[in-house]
């Protein structure tokens, strides 16, 4: 949304046209790209932005499926980067579509991300629970295969009951089955975003809290803050909306959907922004 709106309306007010925060089955997402297109055509979302984790091969699929159901699509992907060992997320937006320095560090995570899958397995299996890498490959239909796979495989085979008690009991930090996976540096980032033509944004800030490292990141080229955000308080909302005007960014926002099955309180279409911010990240790209 524009500034002005906020001022004037106050950012709840604002109708939500565009999720800019979305998870296909390309990640950890549940929906295929075609079926979370269709979805936000029938909410009647005018945008959305397709933001997987380290991978772009969601693109080609809703761009299609977009024509179909008439629902714009900006091309996007999330980057996790490691701050002083707090992770940090960066969004990208309309990156070109063939760029060869993000294909191929893009390519090199998902190589990492497999290397530990096999690691993650090996620790479970030691602890006793055998979940077969072939079934864990089955619900990641590209190359950014994650701990939330291993997870639904696990529910699956009965070992755990949700996804979030697999998480807590073996596989977030500090459990005994987690393996941490190469991650870029925040700066690393935005230059990998920057050069491809895309238009960089700081993910849900209010996650992590990570305040002190913003001024720095305009500097290397940040240009947005993900303000709005199903996992913000209203006091994040406002915070962030107040800190991207003192540094001139955009405010975008998002839900952070990943399908009902993942995280269910993260709806899709419920957070967002106007159609006026997807028009200026189109503006501000490939400058
Ligand atoms: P990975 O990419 O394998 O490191 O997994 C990170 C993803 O796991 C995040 O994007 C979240 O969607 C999900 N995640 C992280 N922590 C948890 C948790 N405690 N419960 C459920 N999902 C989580
Ligand atoms: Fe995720
Ligand atoms: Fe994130
Ligand atoms: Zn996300």
């Amino acid at each position: 949304m524009a500034l002005k709106d906020v001022d004037a309306m106050g950012w709840e007010n604002q109708k939500v046209e565009a999720d800019l925060h979305c998870h296909t089955n390309r990640s950890d997402g549940t929906s295929s790209p075609r079926e979370l297109v269709r979805k936000a055509g029938s909410l009647g979302l005018a945008a959305i932005g397709i933001t997987d984790h380290d991978t772009i091969k969601g693109w080609e699929e809703a761009e299609r499926a977009g024509e179909d159901y008439g629902v714009e699509i900006l091309r996007g992907v999330e980057l996790s980067a490691d701050w002083r060992g707090t992770e940090v997320h960066m969004l990208g937006y309309e990156m070109e579509k063939e760029n060869t320095v993000l294909v191929q560090k893009l390519a090199e995570l998902g190589e990492d991300r497999r290397e530990r899958l096999v690691k993650i397995l090996a620790r479970l299996k030691g602890l006793g629970l055998e979940v077969p890498r072939s079934q864990v490959e089955a619900y990641a239909q590209g190359d950014s295969v994650g701990r939330p796979h291993i997870a639904q495989a696990m529910v699956a085979r009965g070992y755990v009951k949700t996804v979030q008690e697999a998480f807590s009991r073996f596989l977030e930090a500090g459990a005994p089955a987690y393996v941490p996976r190469q991650k870029l540096t925040p700066e690393g980032a935005i230059k990998l975003i920057r050069q491809a033509g895309g238009v960089v944004v700081l993910a849900h800030p209010g996650i992590y809290k990570v305040d002190a490292g913003i001024a720095m990141w305009v500097k290397d080229g940040l240009q947005g803050i993900e303000a709005i955000h199903s996992e913000h308080s209203k006091e994040d909302t406002a915070r962030y909306i107040h800190l991207a005007a003192k540094y001139r960014l955009l405010v975008t926002g998002g839900s952070d959907f990943h399908g009902e099955e993942i995280k269910p309180e993260a709806e899709l279409g419920k957070w967002g922004v106007g159609m006026d911010v997807v028009r200026q990240i189109r503006e501000l790209a490939g400058k």
